[in-house]
């Protein structure tokens, strides 16, 4: 069956003399193809079989075994992101976290979510942002959602006075003993993340200490509550700090 698809190529092994495995990242998951003869200088396939462009792929499908590359075409080189060592560590990390969450949940959904978000960093929105969003967005599919509607401790909807990453969620006025407190801007805005519809994003205009706050936050919560540990995300925060 022949396919058409758009995706990213997350990640390459050389196979024979002048080809390459790869596996692309797309709304379907991770598919691996051959790509004949793509080290050639003159292959057709070339281009698209170098790593973490946004590309469109013609694929020889088959289900359950390597599938193997046609044509196809870039969409995006995302050339802004490779030209600046900070956005592209974003980049590798995003994917990574991606590759990690695709199959837990609506593969479509996630897959779109990613292409949204890499291409707003593209068109130089603040990155820290947007990676908070998509990282606020996977943990419905990491198992492990934000709870945005009352108090983990006691159930009550009143009286939230903070948010906490070691609880998992909001803490009422009665439940509170010595959590962090959290500006009621920082609770607020962490909800906008979850709920916005990052393809719908024209601006980003939110404080720099909102914007750490709920950086640090998130940092927390997905040390506490998903078990991941990316590799990537190490190396962008040494980048960050430097
Ligand atoms: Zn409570």
């Amino acid at each position: 069956m022949i396919k058409k698809i758009q995706g990213i190529v997350v990640s390459e092994t050389p196979y024979k003399e002048s080809s390459k495995i790869l596996n692309i990242l797309t709304e379907e998951g991770i598919i691996g193809v051959v790509s004949k003869g793509c080290k050639n200088i003159k292959s057709p396939l070339r281009i698209i079989s170098n790593k973490l462009s946004y590309n469109e792929f013609v694929i020889y499908y088959h289900d359950g075994s390597l599938s193997t590359l046609k044509e196809g075409s870039v969409i995006n080189y995302l050339s802004n992101i490779k030209s600046d060592l900070t956005l592209n560590s974003y980049l590798i990390y995003l994917t990574d976290l991606t590759s990690q969450v695709i199959n837990e949940g609506n593969k479509k959904q996630i897959f779109d979510d990613y292409i949204n978000t890499i291409l707003k960093i593209e068109e130089g929105l603040n990155p820290t942002i947007l990676t908070n969003i998509l990282e606020v967005k996977y943990l419905d599919y990491l198992g492990a959602p934000i709870n945005f509607k009352s108090c983990v401790k006691c159930g009550n909807e009143k009286d939230i006075v903070t948010i906490s990453s070691i609880e998992g969620g909001y803490i009422c006025k009665n439940c509170y003993t010595n959590e962090v407190i959290y500006d009621s801007k920082v609770i607020k805005m962490l909800k906008m993340y979850y709920l916005v519809d990052i393809k719908t994003i024209k601006e980003l205009k939110i404080s720099d200490n909102v914007v750490e706050c709920i950086n640090d936050f998130l940092r927390d919560y997905y040390e506490s509550y998903t078990g991941l540990y990316i590799k990537s995300k190490e190396f962008l925060n040494k980048i960050k700090e430097y």
